[in-house]
């Protein structure tokens, strides 16, 4: 049996009916772009959410730099983030000539919130909470040093989708929370998408006139914006794939107990959750020091793996002008080294996860 890592067909065929009648509703209805199926994801992921407002944009990297943006960080300006993100966390600060400073994780893959105060210095203007893997940050302590030190707070939810931190979803905390709905996030849609929800009337409706050349009337230009808009199609798409997300995230959390429970392999490190959240398992991700033995051992047996993510942003080729060397950030460096994600996906059915458990634990 061939198992891949991620599936991305068997989430659409399990709703296939309804995402073909709305991409034909949406192809006849004669309007693309800025409608009602966008207004009408934006009233229900914004109610979903609870967060009040929210602004659907082209992607998750450009909910997070006209975030970042509209929160007038700029050059000079200072945001903290933690080092083992995927790289468009750091893009979302950089693009605005801000500089990126980086906070090693904690035990469950998150921003170490006892770790922030110490990067504080006289620039530092926001914190960026990524989220990771669909775990949840200790939101309580975070919130606290952002209220202390007058930081703004900005989520990178583009793997949290849903996940709770004690009952409260993520994106919620602070300024801004930014989504990615890019087809393998939990919240899929079928190309590129994206949005900010946010509690403030004021940003929500910086972001709607940003997004769309800086203009609130056609041909009336405000600021300088982008052409950053989500559009009727995958909206429509997404507002689908909404009304399904509570079974989405039930199966996701199935499939992460059951690899939990059957996982029996002294080489692993399995995933934890925080106490008071909800994680939303956007991947289920062990860590080993064994790890390209056990990729290639499960490569010979058909069974893909992927590492998110083999190279911390900091050490990436394209920030090399921020002048980070290995051994810099140790903790964020091992798990760059040593994380491996199992296949998880909707629709992963129990052949494959029983196959890919007996295949890890007959692993020596
Ligand atoms: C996917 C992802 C993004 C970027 O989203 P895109 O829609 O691909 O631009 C940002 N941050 C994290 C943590 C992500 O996983």
């Amino acid at each position: 049996m061939k198992i891949m890592p991620n599936r991305m067909d068997y989430g659409y065929l399990k709703y296939q009916k309804e995402f073909e009648e709305k991409a034909l509703s949406v192809l006849r209805s004669g309007w693309y772009v800025l409608g009602k199926e966008v207004q009408t994801f934006e009233e229900r992921f914004a109610s979903y959410t609870g967060a009040g407002y929210c602004v659907g944009l082209a992607s998750g990297l450009d909910a997070l730099w006209i975030a970042v943006r509209l929160l007038g960080i700029g050059p000079g300006d200072e945001v903290l983030v933690q080092g083992n993100t995927y790289i468009a966390s750091v893009m979302g600060i950089t693009i605005n000539g801000a500089t990126p400073v980086f906070v090693e994780p904690d035990a469950y893959y998150q921003i170490d919130a006892d770790k922030i105060e110490e990067k504080i210095t006289d620039r530092t203007k926001a914190v960026m909470v990524v989220h990771l893997y669909g775990h949840v940050a200790d939101m309580d302590k975070i919130t606290r040093i952002c209220q202390k030190h007058h930081l703004k707070l900005i989520e990178d939810c583009a793997q949290s989708h849903g996940a709770l931190y004690k009952g409260q979803m993520t994106g919620t905390f602070g300024d801004v929370g930014c989504f990615s709905f890019y087809p393998s996030k939990n919240l899929g849609a079928f190309g590129d998408a994206g949005a900010i929800v946010t509690g403030s009337p004021d940003l929500a409706g910086d972001a709607r006139v940003f997004r769309n050349y800086g203009s609130e009337k056609r041909y009336y230009n405000k600021v300088v914006g982008a052409n950053s808009r989500l559009d009727e199609l995958q909206a429509g798409l997404l507002n689908v794939r909404l009304t399904h997300m509570q079974e989405i995230t039930d199966e996701r959390r199935q499939l992460a107990e059951r690899y939990s429970r059957g996982l029996h392999q002294k080489n692993l490190i399995l995933p934890a959750q925080r106490p008071d959240t909800d994680s939303v398992w956007h991947q289920y991700v062990v860590r080993t020091k064994r790890r390209s033995e056990l990729t290639a051992w499960l490569d010979s047996k058909g069974i893909g793996t992927l590492i998110h993510y083999p190279i911390p942003p900091h050490l990436s080729q394209a920030y090399r002008d921020l002048g980070y060397v290995k051994g810099d950030l140790p903790i964020t460096e091992n798990y760059a080294d040593t994380v491996l994600s199992l296949p998880f996906y909707t629709g992963m059915t129990e052949a494959e996860l029983e196959v890919t458990i007996d295949c890890i634990n007959s692993f020596i």
